[in-house]
């Protein structure tokens, strides 16, 4: 992903290099740094049963998704994991520890993601789909989807599930 041109001078920037190498303006100095987007995530666990969303819209459509989504401006990733799970789930949810930080594309757009999964317990509230996804589903460690929408989650359930695993 790189910039065409200056968003603080509009002067066109060098293009070349690696995809997401820093791009600086020759003109004013700025630098634009290629690096990944913050998002934040929840592992809604409840009887070693994890929450997870199928998504009724692309990009991956049909796909099992974590909850979770980009953080808003200003926003600690703590409330974005909180905010997404209650917007996705209906479920008002506490967050009991970290999980673990992960590093994606996000599908084919050429940015990255840099993901921050929480693990969470439901507090509150009622189970239902929010507007973008198609159902909800608990599922065991031992059962867990074949395919995710992101290629990361994937790796994240499967961390989760040695969690689990360890804790019996
Ligand atoms: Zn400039």
């Amino acid at each position: 992903m790189q910039y065409t041109f200056c968003h603080y001078c509009g002067a066109k920037l060098p293009s070349g290099g690696k995809p997401h190498a820093p791009q600086s303006c020759a003109a004013c100095g700025a630098t634009f740094y290629h690096n990944a987007k913050p998002c934040a995530g929840a592992l809604v666990v409840k009887d070693h049963r994890v929450l997870l969303v199928r998504r009724g819209i692309e990009p991956f459509k049909d796909y099992w998704d974590i909850p979770g989504g980009f953080l808003e401006a200003g926003e600690h990733p703590e409330d974005a994991a909180r905010r997404e799970a209650l917007e996705e789930t209906g479920l008002e949810v506490r967050l009991t520890g970290l999980h673990g930080i992960y590093v994606d594309d996000y599908g084919d757009t050429g940015h990255k993601t840099l993901n921050i999964y929480y693990l969470a317990e439901p507090l509150g509230g009622a189970l239902r789909a929010g507007s973008d996804a198609a159902e909800l589903r608990w599922f065991h460690y031992d059962e867990l989807p074949d395919r995710t929408a992101f290629a990361h989650e994937s790796k994240v359930l499967a961390d989760w599930r040695e969690r689990e695993m360890s804790r019996r």
